[in-house]
């Protein structure tokens, strides 16, 4: 439920929202999420903070307590109910590849993102499972039955019949789902968080028959990279267990199945085109900013150490290699 207070109007009086998000800013609004980027108090639910600019269009996100640095107004924003995306930027990150997704990163001097629906998890953007769609379909259709009773998106059609009520709530219903299934549409760029190496994902990724590569990023270099791109949201996913939840509606993109927890990923999403969405893009980037060392599998053949590091050099980076710590030996 949305909660206009007083000192919220007066900011909704002094400006009106432009609807300028830029890059920096949507990285301010991920990063401060339900808290006051001024004075870190935390939002009451159903209050809106307000994301903007202050002073030479420094980015601002607050709420009506420090609303009075905004001189652009760019969106109110409602925290409450939404997800908690937010990675510390010195988060270390993995992406786990093959020689040849690395010669392709070097050859388009930038990231790969595919769309989400060409991902090989098929519940890459869903809502939750078949077995329950009717249960989530009658609760949003109560919901917006409740919405146009009470006067919803005709105010001045008054005594709306049984039917015409039930129309428009099936009608709203279908137009959340058509927003819904268009999170598959986004592009995405996934990646590992952790503090150092995992076997596990050598295993998964760059079994012992492949020439397996990882690049070593941070979560700020990952926002650096995406810098072009006023939507990218660089985001930690939620495992959710669909047999009790359903993923959240507009941050679906975000939640996966629990049995994927071991992938600890941290994704970069763009928007995709809404009339003609790629299938992807590539979003060109500073590779020696992005990568801060290139880890061979431990798997691998010995020759691809030689193999990488002249790769690189022929592309014109200077990158780090360095053989995989799994390989360091023990002392009993
Ligand atoms: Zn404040």
């Amino acid at each position: 439920m949305i909660d206009i207070q007083p000192e919220d109007q007066v900011v909704f009086d002094r400006l009106k929202s432009t609807g300028r998000v830029t890059h920096s800013l949507r990285r301010l609004m991920t990063a401060q999420w339900n808290t006051c980027g001024v004075c870190d108090h935390i939002a009451f639910p159903g209050r809106p903070l307000f994301a903007g600019y202050g002073k030479d269009d420094e980015p601002l996100y607050t709420r009506a307590c420090c609303a009075d640095r905004l001189i652009e107004l760019a969106t109110p924003v409602y925290p409450h109910g939404t997800l908690q995306l937010a990675v510390p930027d010195q988060t270390p990150l993995w992406r786990y590849m093959d020689l040849a997704k690395f010669v392709a990163l070097l050859d388009h001097k930038g990231l790969y993102f595919p769309r989400a629906d060409t991902l090989e998890d098929r519940f890459e953007g869903a809502i939750g499972l078949a077995s329950r769609e009717a249960e989530w379909d009658n609760h949003y259709i109560s919901r917006f039955r409740d919405v146009v009773e009470a006067g919803g998106p005709y105010p001045l059609v008054p005594d709306l019949t049984r039917e015409q009520i039930e129309e428009d709530a099936r009608r709203l219903l279908s137009e959340t789902k058509a927003a819904a299934r268009r999170s598959r549409d986004k592009l995405v760029s996934c990646w590992h968080a952790n503090s150092g190496e995992s076997e596990a994902l050598w295993r998964l990724y760059c079994p012992p028959s492949i020439a397996g590569i990882a690049i070593q990023s941070s979560a700020a270099a990952l926002w650096d990279a995406t810098a072009s791109e006023p939507t990218a949201i660089v985001g930690k996913v939620h495992y959710i267990d669909f047999r009790t939840s359903f993923a959240s509606r507009e941050q679906a993109i975000f939640c996966k199945r629990a049995s994927l927890q071991h992938e600890r990923e941290v994704r970069a999403v763009l928007e995709n085109d809404t009339e003609e969405p790629a299938s992807g893009r590539i979003i060109a980037c500073d590779l020696e900013r992005l990568i801060d060392s290139v880890v061979l599998s431990p798997f691998a053949p010995v020759w691809l150490a030689d193999t990488v590091s002249s790769l690189i050099r022929a592309y014109g980076f200077s990158l780090p290699v360095r053989r995989s710590e799994l390989l360091d030996a023990p002392f009993y």
